[in-house]
């Protein structure tokens, strides 16, 4: 079994323990992966911190850091189908969706940031003859990054993207779970032409080595992705130094079915939004919200599209939902199917764990025709593949529907009214709402959470703006000297 060690400072370096990595399909450990102390964390960020300080990454011209940037994006996609192939092994997705989503995402986010990082221009600002006034982007510094387990090498991308391009450099934790391909990319930065101690990966749990990361008072800025109780925590730890805080958390995205939607394409598009990635999804529909006149039509269309969704082995290129990341998560998904069916939730079809399938952390596209609004799967993320429909009459109800709810990360509404959607989508409180489509994220376009689903926004200008410093000087041209005493 390969051994990974930790990457900082530009080399690899042996810790004291390891923990494994498991194939969430076949149920076995098939990497290992160094476990981080709280001093190889300090040892990481002080890498990070004199890279910053005294290194060439912050100071070079926004040029050559794209092309370095841009050449990791080529490297990721020379090693695609490797990359690929790892992600599957990881975390279970079909390596139909690792090869089609995960990894060209990845690259295209690399290489956006790559290109963005030349068009990034200041202002100069009137403020009469005496003075030049103009501002400038810089680095904040060193970023503290933490990612889940979901998508691994797409969210890595998605903050070292922009982090680097804008001259600051990081340590990056992984979550435990699925760390490998995050652990990849550090040999295709160093390859790229990335400095030493520019990036620093490492690999632990939460608990010691994220811990660690959060409390280091020399970190300029933390870019979380995960669930809102660690980004909580994440918050906590920022105000004390006054840091820069990113934060992407969980969601409970409602899908709005009005009465006129095109059923067809809602039935497609809605089961795309909720059982995309087995349902480990953050902006996934979660909450299908169907005028009571078309619910019946809705759901009978969605069971027997369902029904048809191949789950199975994920290196089978015909399977569209493999397994969820570890057993302890498929009971938690199975226990929440369990109340939710105790407390007189319908089940129209799954529930359980598909038969046939004797190894790997499976459970079946599963969908409730009404659930008690008071449920957890009503209320709550559950991050799998269960998807309730509840009824409401008239869109006043279904907007309010949408928004009862602590998260606004995203939404979706369902309708041939295009004018319609447009008012409606201004009355749902979310980061995202789509018209007609669900869980297509762009690279060059923000994305991010109102209310408890996080803080700022990744992707898009707005995600680089995220990882800079505006700074203002002002110089005195004035033929003479300022006096005032
Ligand atoms: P999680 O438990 O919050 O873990 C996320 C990361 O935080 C992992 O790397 C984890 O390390 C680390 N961590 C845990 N405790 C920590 C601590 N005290 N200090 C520092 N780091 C700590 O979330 P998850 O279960 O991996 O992921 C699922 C959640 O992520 C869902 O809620 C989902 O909605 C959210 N998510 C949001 C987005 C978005 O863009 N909004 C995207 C993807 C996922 P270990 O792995 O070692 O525990
Ligand atoms: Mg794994």
């Amino acid at each position: 079994m390969h051994r990974h060690g930790l990457f900082i400072d530009g080399q690899w370096r042996e810790s004291r323990a390891h923990f494994p990595s498991i194939n969430p399909a076949t149920e076995e450990p098939f990497a290992e992966f160094a476990a981080a102390t709280a001093e190889d964390m300090a040892t990481a960020v002080t890498a990070a911190r004199t890279a910053f300080d005294t290194g060439p990454w912050p100071g070079m011209p926004a040029a050559e850091r794209g092309r370095v940037l841009r050449t990791a994006a080529a490297l990721l996609k020379l090693r695609a189908e490797e990359f690929a192939q790892a992600e599957t092994a990881d975390t279970g997705k079909p390596i139909f969706e690792s090869r089609s989503i995960d990894v060209p995402t990845a690259v295209d986010s690399l290489d956006y940031y790559g290109c963005l990082i030349r068009g990034v221009e200041g202002a100069a600002i009137p403020v009469g003859d005496a003075a030049i006034d103009a501002t400038v982007r810089e680095p904040v510094g060193v970023v503290g990054a933490v990612t889940p387990w979901n998508f691994p090498v797409v969210l890595a991308c998605r903050k070292l993207g922009p982090a680097l391009a804008a001259g600051n450099t990081v340590v990056l934790k992984p979550a435990s779970l699925a760390p490998l391909t995050t652990v990849m990319l550090a040999d295709v930065f160093a390859e790229a032409g990335l400095p030493p101690g520019a990036l620093n990966i490492v690999t632990g749990s939460g608990r010691e080595a994220g811990q660690a990361l959060l409390d280091d008072s020399r970190i300029d800025k933390l870019s979380f992705t995960g669930s809102t109780a660690v980004g909580r925590e994440v918050l906590a730890a920022s105000t004390r130094s006054i840091g820069r805080c990113s934060l992407e958390l969980g969601g409970k995205s409602p899908a709005v079915v009005l009465a006129d939607a095109d059923l067809d394409a809602a039935v497609e598009g809605i089961l795309f939004g909720a059982f995309l990635n087995q349902g480990e999804c953050c902006c996934a529909a979660t909450r299908v919200l169907v005028d009571g006149r078309v619910q019946d039509d809705l759901v009978a269309r969605l069971v027997a599209r369902a029904k048809k969704i191949h789950v199975g082995d994920p290196l089978d290129e015909k399977t569209r939902m493999g397994p969820l990341i570890s057993a302890d998560h498929r009971d938690a998904v199975l226990a929440a199917i369990g109340e939710a069916k105790q407390a007189g939730g319908r089940v129209a079809c799954g529930g359980g764990m598909p038969r046939g399938l004797s190894r790997g952390y499976y459970v079946e596209p599963t969908i409730f025709d009404d659930v008690p609004s008071k449920s957890r799967l009503y209320r709550e993320e559950i991050f799998g593949p269960v998807l309730p429909v509840t009824p409401f009459v008239g869109d006043d109800a279904l907007v309010a529907a949408a928004n009862d709810t602590p998260y606004g990360l995203a939404a979706s509404i369902w309708t041939r009214d295009l004018a319609k959607g447009r008012r409606l989508a201004s009355r749902i409180r979310a980061g995202t709402v789509w018209i007609n489509i669900h869980n297509f994220v762009f690279n060059n376009a923000p994305y991010g959470g109102f209310k408890q689903s996080g803080l700022g926004r990744e992707c898009g200008p707005e995600g680089l703006d995220a990882y800079t410093e505006i700074k203002n000087i002002i110089t005195w041209i004035a033929p003479q000297p300022f006096r005032w005493y």
